[in-house]
């Protein structure tokens, strides 16, 4: 689903990612951790376009991001992507935040629209939200509504950076449940996150990134009980 090769991006004299190897399987859960400042964030919105590389190749759904709008289009057609802030249209209702994409990107008619919105609202337990405004909501309602826009689009591939680093404790599970749902129901999911009982559970394989470079890759097992760099070593034993 997503294939990078050789991948390097510099911030002006900043190299912030570091000859990146990475594919990622279709239906494959990947959890992304590391410091702050490692390029996390950087790698994801590389993905999508959001991030220009300088170096290397890209590659979603079989598009290559070459660098023009028309493949930058098209990618970002078949790539949701949910951030740390939920950055719902606060003007427009739930259901609105949720028809944009299908409407103006898909093409799709109001009614198709609706129903499609609908649906996934309906996936994140939220359909009866459907007419609020997102201020009526919670944090945690505000990020499930925020993942059921992302899935309007029908991505190929879901990112999320953080998404339940801003949440409340208390709201921290529901979005870490509908997350686990998309997993299990085949999503190709690259999430950055800190919540490591999350990726132990859930993820095929957890990425550690240090100072813009992967450092280690491995399945949950591997990486939890027996990672193998002194600085995967380094970074588990502060955070857990
Ligand atoms: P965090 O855990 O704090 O979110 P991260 O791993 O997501 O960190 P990135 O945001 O990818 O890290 O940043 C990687 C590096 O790139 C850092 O050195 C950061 O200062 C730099 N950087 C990120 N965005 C920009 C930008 N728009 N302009 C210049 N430098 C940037
Ligand atoms: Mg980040």
């Amino acid at each position: 689903a997503v294939a990078m090769q050789g991948v390097n991006a510099w911030f002006g004299a900043t190299h912030v990612l570091r000859a990146i190897d990475l594919t990622v399987a279709p239906a494959e859960t990947l959890v992304i951790c590391g410091p702050s400042g490692s390029g996390k964030s950087t790698l994801i919105r590389a993905v999508n376009g959001l991030v220009a590389h300088q170096s290397g190749t890209i590659r979603v759904a079989g598009l290559a991001l070459d660098g023009s709008a028309k493949a930058t289009d098209a990618v970002r057609a078949r790539v949701g992507m949910v951030f740390q802030a939920f950055n719902l249209f606060p003007h427009l209702t739930v259901l609105e935040n949720c028809t944009l994409a299908p409407l103006h990107v898909r093409r799709l008619g109001l009614k198709a629209a609706r129903e499609l919105a609908l649906g996934h609202l309906d996936r994140v337990g939220l359909a009866d939200k459907a007419d609020s405004a997102p201020a009526e909501l919670s944090g945690g309602q505000q990020q499930r509504v925020a993942i059921a826009r992302a899935l309007c689009l029908e991505p190929q591939v879901m990112l999320f950076d953080e998404p339940t680093s801003a949440l409340d404790p208390e709201m921290v599970g529901e979005v870490l449940d509908v997350l686990t749902d998309l997993a299990a129901g085949g999503t190709t999911l690259l999430c950055v996150t800190h919540e490591m009982g999350f990726a132990r559970a859930v993820a095929d394989r957890v990425v550690f990134m240090d100072e813009g470079q992967i450092v280690e890759i491995a399945p949950p097992e591997d990486f939890f009980d027996r990672p193998r760099h002194p600085r995967t070593q380094g970074f588990l034993s502060r955070i857990l």
